[in-house]
């Protein structure tokens, strides 16, 4: 018998997460590696410490390092 798997949260993000990454889109619409985070121009927006943590791997620091970021982004007016 099938058990229904719940996701939690923390799933639900790093998938959303993995998706943002592969995407060749960046979240402000312009296109971009995949594989990376952000577009070069969202990417030099950053702050170094949070541009090194969208270096990391998903699972281990990405997830809330991208959180983050986004955030920053959207307080500078990049919209995505
Ligand atoms: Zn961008």
């Amino acid at each position: 018998m099938l058990k229904q798997v719940m996701k939690t949260d923390a799933q639900h993000e790093r998938e959303r997460c993995a998706a943002a990454r592969h995407s060749a889109e960046c979240r402000c619409g312009h296109p971009k590696m995949p594989g990376a985070a952000f577009c070069m121009s969202c990417t030099l927006a950053l702050p170094e410490a949070l541009r090194r943590g969208t270096y990391r791997k998903i699972g281990d620091g990405f997830e809330s390092a991208f959180r983050e970021a986004c955030y920053h982004l959207r307080e500078l007016g990049v919209e995505g």
